[in-house]
């Protein structure tokens, strides 16, 4: 399985933290249902927590699954965030002092989100944003792919194939809608390698 190359002192190490005195950076956790990228997310947010740094984290006001105020990856672990209408609202909510900004579920927002976070890189701050990279048709979500270009560290996370145990990087959406966007996931999707994923 492809992992992050988090020992050359990228997100995944817990390298130190540089934000505010000599830049900031995006990593951007991305991947299909299933491959654990909320939490990773919140793995990395509380390791910046545990380091005192001042922490963040955003969703989409579209992705209510199981409470406003938190995001919850499927094993149940949960972080504090705060709810947004639009990318942009991120910017009205961070404060001045904060180092690591987190944004669950790139893939809610639109593209100004793209601009929102490199903005935030911009003023010093580390930026993680996690979502999924491809739609159901297997079509890359435009945001994700636009922040995997600008970002300095891009994790690609795999999930295991239900059908064939092979690494996963497809949703298949078992209901039947059109709708780019459905909200919740135990019974809606599931992980699919290449080969098995149905269009
Ligand atoms: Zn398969």
């Amino acid at each position: 399985m492809i992992r992050s190359p988090g020992g050359f002192g990228g997100p995944g190490s817990g390298a130190p933290a540089r934000v505010g005195s000599t830049g900031g950076w995006i990593e951007v956790v991305c991947g299909s249902m299933f491959s654990g990228k909320t939490q990773e997310l919140i793995r990395r947010l509380r390791l910046a927590t545990i380091a005192r740094q001042k922490v963040q984290v955003f969703n989409s006001a579209l992705d209510v699954r199981y409470g406003r105020n938190h995001i919850i990856s499927h094993d149940r672990t949960r972080i504090p965030s705060r709810p947004v209408k639009s990318a942009k609202q991120i910017l009205d909510w961070v404060v001045a002092d904060t180092q690591v900004v987190g944004v669950d579920e790139i893939h809610f927002f639109g593209h100004e989100l793209v601009a929102v976070c490199e903005e935030l890189a911009n003023q010093g701050r580390r930026v993680i944003a996690a979502g999924l990279d491809q739609d159901y048709r297997g079509v890359p979500f435009e945001v994700t792919a636009k922040l995997m270009a600008l970002a300095e560290f891009v994790t690609k996370n795999l999930a295991i194939c239900v059908v064939c145990g092979a690494p996963a990087n497809k949703s298949q959406r078992r209901a039947e809608t059109k709708r780019r966007i459905v909200v919740g996931a135990g019974d809606t999707y599931e992980a699919r390698c290449r080969r098995c994923f149905a269009r």
